[in-house]
């Protein structure tokens, strides 16, 4: 019998499931970032049903179904659980038995010894056999045939085979986890403060998986920093595009407001008043772009402009919500997941950004309104913002 089996791509919805009347906008929006993943590999039938997703290959396309891609791709998106790669056949007994062994016979074919079981799910109530004859009958085939590589375990067995009987029946056992989270674009949109730094590319990541849409902006002090750092920068925006899709860099001209600061800043106040004015710019791009919030990479206690009182002193000159969400997060955990969504190797290259370059010696730990007023007070602010909206570059990432 000649073994016919289409390819195909399950995906499981986790948290958008639950969703109520607004559901439909989560799964719109979650088909249109898979198919913006997977754009460059082709066009594809991408469809929901219940709580699942399925990715398959459209009617008139001739092509191979390019699985091991997909599922690579997919692995960034927001907004399920897992995913599967599996094969569909025509509901009948007899394919149904040879499908499955030539799907067994393909992962013993290594000569190792896996153990295995079945799960079967009879949604076609008019299938013969139940769900318990078949896992039976369909388990003794496999320890015939594989006596010595073979072993039943109901526990925690190396290849679940799972089986469901459908109008059609889909046969898979591996399950590839995801980021789980909500689809990008489903919570609104945020301004990324991105930095050359460890922590501001891992914050956009979180803030991305809770459905935000976002932009960047980065303040570049050239030539204090330099081409690299900007260069950096956009690589690192481009490795967070991969979660985010789409992702505006706007790039400040910082260098005279930088300067405007040293001079007129006391020493000891100079990166919580710089801080303040990156804020600022920030916000009111965001203003400009209708963007609901601002995200920085900032981590309580971490440096001296990341304490309770520096934070209120950043966070009193904007009226959005600022997003930190690694504020409570250990370092290592931050590296581990820089490391896992491909930032840190950019991240550490030795480029210094503004911060590292202008800070003070003995900054204040515990600047407080008064202290800000204080320091700024030679200061136009109004002027120094127009300055930076007006020495914008944006590149479209
Ligand atoms: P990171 O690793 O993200 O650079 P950090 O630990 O070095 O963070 P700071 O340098 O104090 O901390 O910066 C705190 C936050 O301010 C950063 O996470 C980032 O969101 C923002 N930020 C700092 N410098 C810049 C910059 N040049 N352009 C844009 N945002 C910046
Ligand atoms: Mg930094």
């Amino acid at each position: 019998m000649e073994i016919e089996y289409q390819e195909l791509i399950l995906i499981r919805l986790g948290e958008i499931a639950l969703k109520g009347l607004n559901r439909h906008k989560f799964e719109t929006r979650l088909i249109s970032n898979l198919r913006y993943r997977l754009r460059d590999l082709g066009k594809f039938k991408i469809y929901q049903d219940q709580s699942r997703m399925y990715i398959e290959k459209r009617p008139q396309d001739e092509f191979d179904f390019p699985t091991r891609e997909i599922l690579q791709r997919i692995k960034d998106v927001f907004g399920y659980v897992s995913a599967s790669p599996v094969r569909r056949f025509t509901n009948d007994i007899d394919i149904l038995f040879a499908q499955v062994k030539e799907y067994v016979d393909e992962l013993y074919a290594d000569g190792g010894k896996h153990s295995f079981k079945f799960e079967t799910r009879r949604i076609d109530k008019n299938f013969p056999l139940n769900s318990y004859q078949l896992n039976c009958d369909l388990g003794k085939k496999v320890l015939n045939a594989y006596p010595e590589q073979a072993r039943v375990d109901v526990h925690n067995p190396d290849y679940l085979f799972q089986i469901e009987i459908r109008q059609d029946i889909y046969l898979y056992h591996e399950i590839q986890p995801a980021y789980s989270g909500l689809p990008v674009g489903t919570s609104g949109t945020g301004m990324l403060l991105l930095s050359g730094g460890i922590d501001s590319p891992v914050a956009g990541f979180q803030m991305a998986s809770r459905g935000l849409q976002l932009e960047a902006i980065y303040f570049h002090t050239f030539p204090y920093t330099g081409d690299q750092a900007k260069q950096k920068v956009i690589d690192l925006a481009t490795r967070i595009s991969n979660f985010s899709g789409r992702l505006p860099l706007h790039i400040v001209d910082f260098t005279e407001i930088q300067l405007e600061l040293n001079q007129k800043v006391p020493s000891e106040m100079l990166t919580v008043v710089m801080r303040r004015m990156m804020m600022r710019i920030a916000d009111r791009l965001a203003e400009k772009n209708n963007i609901n919030c601002l995200i920085t990479g900032e981590s309580l206690g971490q440096v001296a402009s990341q304490t309770v009182d520096a934070l209120r002193c950043t966070n009193s000159v904007v009226d959005r919500p600022v997003f930190r969400p690694l504020i409570g997060i250990d370092k290592n955990d931050t590296i581990k997941l820089a490391r896992e969504i491909n930032t840190y190797d950019t991240s550490i290259l030795p480029y210094d950004d503004c911060c590292t370059i202008f800070v003070a010696k003995h900054p204040k730990i515990n600047p407080n309104q008064t202290d800000c007023k204080q320091a700024e007070k030679d200061l136009d602010i109004e002027l120094l913002v127009e300055q930076g909206l007006n020495n914008i570059e944006t590149i479209i990432i």
